[in-house]
């Protein structure tokens, strides 16, 4: 579902689910080609962009990822975008709780319809807000832990966190046994 490979060599569907604002077209546009600009509306539309990332035991994952173009505020849309998706990033923005509850919203909603084996992240952005933060630390890192999933706060903007979420990721997906 989603993952197909040999054992060495991964590809991936990695989806990124969460309120329209929070960050996510600016994750993947630091993670994949290293720039945030602040003025763009960054979406990336209907197709993907891919990424590969080695491994220490020199396996690679390829993540393809899929950005939505704002369809995340049509809740009857997302099955169709999260199919077959070996990975979903869920993610809030930790200066409003509002985009919090909507993560656990989604991550619900995947537990419920997504397949069996996706590994979930739950991903903080815009850390570089600390001034506004809104949404405790402890409070991500509680509901990710009663939920199985991986946790971490990023920075697009400032890039921190972003190479460490999909290292992360990477290193929780099943691999196939040779
Ligand atoms: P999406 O709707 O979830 O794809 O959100 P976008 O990636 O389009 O970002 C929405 C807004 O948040 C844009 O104005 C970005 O410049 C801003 N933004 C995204 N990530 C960060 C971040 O890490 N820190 C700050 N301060 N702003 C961010
Ligand atoms: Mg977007």
């Amino acid at each position: 579902s989603g993952g197909v490979a040999d054992a060495k060599n991964l590809r991936v569907k990695l989806v990124l689910l969460g309120d329209s604002g929070v960050g996510k077209s600016c994750i993947v546009l630091r993670f994949v080609r290293g720039q945030f600009d602040p003025t763009s509306k960054v979406t990336i539309g209907a197709s993907f962009l891919s990424q590969t990332i080695a491994l220490q035991d020199s396996t690679t994952v390829k993540f393809e990822i899929w950005d939505t173009a704002g369809q995340e505020r049509y809740a009857a849309l997302a099955p169709l975008y999260y199919r077959g998706a070996a990975v979903a990033v869920i993610v809030y923005d930790i200066t409003s709780p509002e985009t919090f509850n909507k993560a656990q919203y989604w991550v619900k909603e995947l537990q419920k319809h997504g397949s069996p084996d996706i590994v979930m992240a739950l991903v903080g952005n815009k850390a570089d807000l600390e001034e506004k933060r809104e949404v405790p630390t402890h409070d991500g890192i509680d509901y990710a832990e009663k939920n199985g999933m991986f946790f971490i706060e990023t920075s697009a903007k400032t890039a921190d966190n972003i190479n460490q979420l999909f290292e992360e990721i990477a290193k929780r997906l099943p691999r196939p046994s040779s």
